[in-house]
């Protein structure tokens, strides 16, 4: 272990920073104390640190595996003309410029060599020629066909930690929901790596729900409230983005679209008007958002429903990073679930993708806290409803529903975690369905237990109990169900859950619908 005073020093020195953020100085001492690390950190975290400040006080060279090349430049450059010797290898190099690398790691010269997935066939040159304390993966989530930007490329690394055994791993990502994590240390050969996993709750930023009807109406009154602040729509086709951005300018509104079909120069110009407040409002495709650093950008509104509850966060966030109050605004509407259950459909993943949707769905029309369902959907179970959501706002109808709770999961804990809903409705029904029978499910302790209560109650009550964080869905594994952690305090200690009114929300659903 390394002295805390120490470890301030190099940061204040050669980073300008004098403390270190939450989750940082662990992870440090973990990769110092030669641990396997998976770091879970959202962008903007800091997470370069937690690897470039060991790198610092390390014997050897640390390994960076990046897949932008693009961005390699740029880190190394940062990292020299902070005084720490750093290098890039990629195939866009000349052999001369990779034989000064190699004499440089011969020499001990490097701390940090930054290298690209497809050139890891480089890698043994590297270890001869020198010694590598660290090997560091960002963006590690693209290792999995799970996550949403796989590289084919990355799944190599698993490579890495046979051949160097000793040298501590570290893995780093923004985005990775549970099964993701697994399946990320898992490929990479770290199964019982320390994972840090930082808090992805934005409590400046509000979150509401609204059925989509009368859309421009709501977007005008909307906007009407919040004169002069910037702020993202996005849509799911190019031609709603314009069709939105004329539709706003007719009303007097600052606004333009941006797609990926818009020339290069022409998108990089909107871009910078709006990072320089010249243009306030852009109605984009999703293509729109990522790398854009702009701190004051107050509201995002989905004008359609977004695929899963990982690009709908993301893009949310790029709202109040400054940290002041910001609104999102989602309009839910079924056309929108038939057109993206298409889509999914199609899709190389269908499985995978149509459950993701179905999540995204039952969170639109959620009657539990929207910021406890999308934190227990990234694997965070926070106790408090937020205060700061459209169904904390405006509660509905609850009842104590405690007892409900406990049969259903005590049901999924009988059958192990290996069945989905549909099947543990069965059991809680007493269903006498042939697949109930061959499997023997109706000698389960839990057969029969609840059958006064209707299928399609039940679907609901599950569904809330999902949004609630005491069960959740393999979407990997033919959407099983299972308990979480906190399960267990329902089951064993008491604890009281409170379930909305089902038969009450569909009478208010219903009237949103007629409107
Ligand atoms: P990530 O890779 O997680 O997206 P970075 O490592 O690029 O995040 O850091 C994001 C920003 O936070 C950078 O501008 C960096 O300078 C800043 N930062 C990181 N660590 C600290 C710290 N301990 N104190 C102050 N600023 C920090
Ligand atoms: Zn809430």
């Amino acid at each position: 272990m390394v002295e805390e005073a120490q470890l301030l020093g190099i940061l204040k020195e050669y980073f300008g920073y004098d403390s270190f953020r939450p989750l940082q100085k662990k992870i440090v001492d973990a990769v110092f104390a030669g641990k396997d690390n998976l770091v879970i950190m959202p962008t903007g975290g800091g997470k370069s640190i937690c690897y470039q400040l060991p790198a610092v006080l390390l014997p050897g060279v640390t390994l960076v595996v990046s897949p932008l090349i693009a961005l390699m430049k740029d880190q190394v450059d940062g990292l020299t003309a902070n005084g720490i010797p750093a290098a890039f290898l990629n195939s866009t190099q000349t052999e001369t410029e990779q034989q000064e690398i190699f004499s440089k790691l011969q020499t001990n010269e490097l701390k940090l060599l930054y290298v690209a997935p497809e050139s890891l066939q480089y890698i043994d040159a590297v270890f001869s020629s020198g010694n590598i304390s660290l090997i560091a993966v960002d963006e590690a989530h693209c290792i999995s066909s799970w996550g949403h930007d796989f590289r084919p490329a990355y799944t190599q690394l698993g490579y890495l930690k046979n051949r160097f055994p000793s040298t501590p791993m570290i893995a780093l990502t923004a985005t990775a929901d549970k099964a993701t994590r697994k399946d990320i240390c898992e490929q990479l050969n770290i199964p019982y790596a320390k994972k840090h996993i930082a808090s992805f709750d934005r409590k400046n930023l509000s979150l509401e729900v609204r059925p989509g009807t009368k859309k421009f109406g709501q977007i005008l009154s909307f906007l009407n409230q919040r004169p002069n602040e910037s702020g993202i729509i996005y849509c799911l086709s190019r031609k709603n983005t314009e069709d939105l951005a004329v539709k706003l300018q007719n009303a007097g509104f600052n606004a333009a679209a941006y797609h990926a079909g818009i020339a290069h120069n022409e998108r990089t110009s909107i871009q910078e008007n709006f990072i320089n407040d010249k243009t306030e409002i852009i109605c984009a495709t999703i293509a729109f958002g990522m790398g854009i650093d702009k701190s004051n950008v107050r509201w995002v509104i989905h004008y359609n429903l977004p695929k899963n509850l990982e690009g709908y966060y993301q893009e949310i966030g790029r709202a109040g990073r400054d940290g002041l109050p910001s609104s999102t605004l989602l309009f839910h509407s079924y056309a929108d679930v038939v057109q993206l259950q298409k889509f999914a459909g199609n899709s190389g993943n269908a499985e995978v993708q149509l459950a993701k949707l179905d999540r995204m769905k039952q969170y639109s029309e959620a009657l539990s806290c929207r910021r406890k369902i999308l934190l227990s959907y990234f694997g965070e179970l926070i106790s408090e409803d937020c205060g700061n959501c459209d169904v904390c706002m405006n509660p509905p109808e609850f009842f104590d529903g405690t007892v409900i709770a406990q049969k259903a999961l005590s049901t999924i804990y009988r059958l192990k975690g290996q069945e989905p809903v549909s099947v543990v409705i069965d059991v809680l029904r007493g269903s006498q369905n042939a697949v109930i029978l061959e499997k023997g499910y109706q000698h389960v302790k839990t057969y029969g237990i609840a059958n006064d209560i209707s299928w399609r109650d039940w679907q609901q009550y599950i569904i809330q109990l999902i949004n609630l964080g005491y069960v959740e869905i393999a979407f990997h594994d033919q959407n099983k169900l299972q308990l979480t952690a906190i399960a267990k305090n329902v089951l064993f200690e008491n604890e009281k859950v409170r379930l909305a009114d089902v038969n009450l929300a569909e009478v208010q659903k219903e009237v949103v619908e007629k409107e």
